[in-house]
């Protein structure tokens, strides 16, 4: 079945279809009318997957799904468009392109903690550029994966854009195929293998990755403004985020404060109460659940450190110190657990830092500029904030991404549009005129030069 709809998928494509920018135009806007339709269904679907908070939903999902759509519909003709580009002298005369062309058949596997909108995201811009695609939504968060199968079902024909639910088995049976770009969000480990499967055919692939993302906070920062925006960074999505603040770095003289602020700002979110609070999302199942809360045992819990597994709940909870082989620190968290471990000395935290691989992102606070940009460029990350926490993921303009384990390539906005399509140039000659210069026999032609 699965290699019936990637041949159709691909016959589908030579008919050259999907290369109309109106037809494109056509499948994105009744795309985009079939979102608004459903937008409460989606949100609902989200909450009975791992009760994520309404409001979250709506800024992290839906909303930010709808932007890019519109945008894109917007820009479309102007980012398909052949772009003319300053000729080389060498080539005199030419006029010279660059074109902009589909891959084909593309595969986008998804996870699970953004099931909406890391599915929908880089499905648009493929669309966007012209190419057929198979959908693998995750199959942790089943209600999302089945309504994004209706809906698309519901807007594209097969042989253009298709959805195959299903888990590790369907996704290495899809991995199997030989797709024209492989698009993959996920962990780490489950990215080797992609990476594996599309190197005998030279697919080229983007990987969206994870990673041990420090946050670094200097005796100048704004403490209590620190607080309030790590809180929000890390607990949103219930620390099921690939960019949340991992750990924290902090001056060892500031760290008793900053505990008196995070406390605070815990409380002032959710409440003395979070279980209770309608804003904090659940863990999404029982096996991230008991790899988190053994991330809990024999630590120094300074706030929450509570669970209960009917629920799948862990409360917002900050250990105080861990050392560096505890579990907490072994690889990424990916829940509402935040270790903080005090430095003496900034110099220090190179090596707590370097321990691991290239995160995904890093975020410094400091009011000194001179030292938030000397960290920034001391390190090598994804991408990441001075002063805020995972907001860089919501300006368009800037390519999201990992480098080195965290992530191959990047996208958003335009940038997804120029990932799904190969970037063509091409020299228009002009017979008017040509320069023997580079014409054999060589002989004496150096010297003229
Ligand atoms: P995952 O790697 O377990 O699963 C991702 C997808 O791969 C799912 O669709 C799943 O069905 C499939 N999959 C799982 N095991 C597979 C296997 N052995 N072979 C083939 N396919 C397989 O990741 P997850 O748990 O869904 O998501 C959490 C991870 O994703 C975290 O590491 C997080 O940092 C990362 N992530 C990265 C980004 C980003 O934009 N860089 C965004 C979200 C999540």
């Amino acid at each position: 079945m699965i290699e019936a709809i990637v041949n159709s998928q691909k016959e589908f494509f030579k008919t050259g279809k999907t290369k109309t920018i109106a037809y494109r135009k056509q499948l994105l806007k009744q795309l985009q009318s079939e979102l608004i339709k459903q937008e409460d269904f989606i949100v609902k679907a989200l909450y009975d997957d791992f009760k994520k908070p309404e409001f979250e939903s709506v800024i992290t999902e839906t909303a930010i799904v709808l932007q890019d759509l519109k945008r894109t519909l917007k820009h479309i003709d102007k980012w398909a468009k052949p772009k003319r580009i300053f000729p080389s002298l060498l080539n005199f005369p030419s006029s010279d392109f660059i074109y902009k062309e589909p891959y084909g058949t593309v595969l986008i596997i998804a996870p699970w903690n953004y099931p909406y909108q890391l599915a929908l995201a880089p499905l648009i811009g493929a669309v966007a550029a012209g190419n057929t695609v198979v959908l693998k939504p995750s199959e942790l968060t089943p209600n999302t994966s089945a309504l994004l199968s209706k809906i698309i079902k519901h807007v594209f024909p097969p042989e253009f854009v298709t959805v195959i639910e299903g888990g590790v088995d369907t996704s290495t049976q899809l991995l199997n195929q030989v797709w024209d770009y492989i698009f993959f969000t996920g962990s780490v480990g489950v990215g080797k293998i992609v990476a594996k499967a599309a190197a005998p055919n030279l697919t080229p692939i983007t990987l969206e990755l994870g990673g041990k993302n420090p946050c670094i906070i200097d005796k100048s920062a704004n403490l209590k403004l620190a607080a309030k925006r790590i809180v929000w960074g890390k607990f949103v999505n219930a620390g099921q985020t690939c960019i949340a603040p991992d750990y924290i770095l902090i001056d060892q003289s500031i760290k008793n404060n900053f505990y008196n602020f995070l406390k605070e700002e815990i409380s002032k979110a959710f409440t003395n109460k979070p279980k209770t609070s309608k804003d904090f999302a659940r863990i999404i199942n029982e096996k991230n659940f008991n790899r988190l809360t053994e991330m809990l045992v024999d630590q120094n819990c300074i706030i929450g450190g509570n669970h209960d597994i009917t629920d799948y709940y862990i409360s917002p909870s900050v250990i105080d110190q861990p050392s560096l082989d505890s579990k907490v620190m072994e690889d990424e968290i990916f829940g509402p657990i935040l270790p903080v471990l005090a430095y003496d000395n900034i110099n220090t935290i190179d090596t707590i830092i370097n321990t691991y691989p290239k995160p995904l992102s890093l975020y410094v606070f400091s009011t000194n500029s001179a030292q938030a940009k000397q960290l920034i460029k001391q390190y090598s990350f994804g991408g990441g904030c001075i002063n805020d926490t995972i907001i860089h993921f919501a300006n368009h303009r800037l390519p999201f991404g990992g480098v080195g384990n965290s992530g191959i390539g990047a996208y958003h906005g335009k940038h997804t549009f120029n990932t799904f399509s190969h970037i063509k140039p091409v020299v228009k000659k002009g017979n008017w005129l040509d320069i023997t210069l580079r014409y054999a026999p060589y002989k004496g032609k150096l010297k003229s030069l």
